[in-house]
């Protein structure tokens, strides 16, 4: 691991904009091109949306842990919480899938991780969720 930061946010939506710019400030290092920084930022937006929307309950917002560490080219990201966890992780990462229809949630947000980020992992029981994901950054070697 050549470098790495830590973060711990409450899990409120104004905080949205600031974790995904932060991580993607942090990739900078590795000289990403602004296509991959933006599917830095959105693939974060949504994992960390999800803590927002589905972890915790709206009136008690709980923490958002981010961690993202450089290893060579490329950028693992890990966004955790310590909320209700997802029953099914294999069904809720179908396209489509959302227990939040009535509240205009598409089913999209671990579809769209996975298409922009190279590696998607999840993690989940009763005490919490954890999305592990990682890019590749081309470009010229540090
Ligand atoms: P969209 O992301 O398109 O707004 P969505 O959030 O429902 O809709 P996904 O992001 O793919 O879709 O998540 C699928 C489902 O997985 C959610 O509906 C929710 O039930 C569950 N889920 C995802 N993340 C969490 C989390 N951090 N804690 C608890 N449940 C989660
Ligand atoms: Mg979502």
């Amino acid at each position: 691991m050549e470098n790495y930061f830590n973060m711990e946010l409450l899990a409120v939506s104004r905080n949205e904009s600031f974790a995904r710019s932060a991580v993607a400030a942090f990739a900078v290092e590795l000289s990403p091109t602004i296509e991959q920084l933006n599917d830095i930022k959105t693939a974060v937006s949504e994992a960390v949306t999800n803590c927002i929307v589905h972890a915790y309950d709206k009136s008690k917002p709980g923490v958002i842990y981010i961690k993202a560490a450089i290893s060579g080219r490329s950028v693992q990201i890990e966004i955790a919480d310590n909320g209700t966890g997802i029953e099914d992780v294999d069904a809720a990462m179908q396209p489509f899938f959302t227990t939040k229809p009535e509240q205009e949630r598409s089913g999209m947000g671990f579809t769209i991780m996975k298409t922009f980020m190279d590696e998607l992992e999840v993690f989940s029981d009763r005490t919490g969720t954890r999305v592990l994901m990682k890019k590749y950054l081309g470009g010229k070697e540090a």
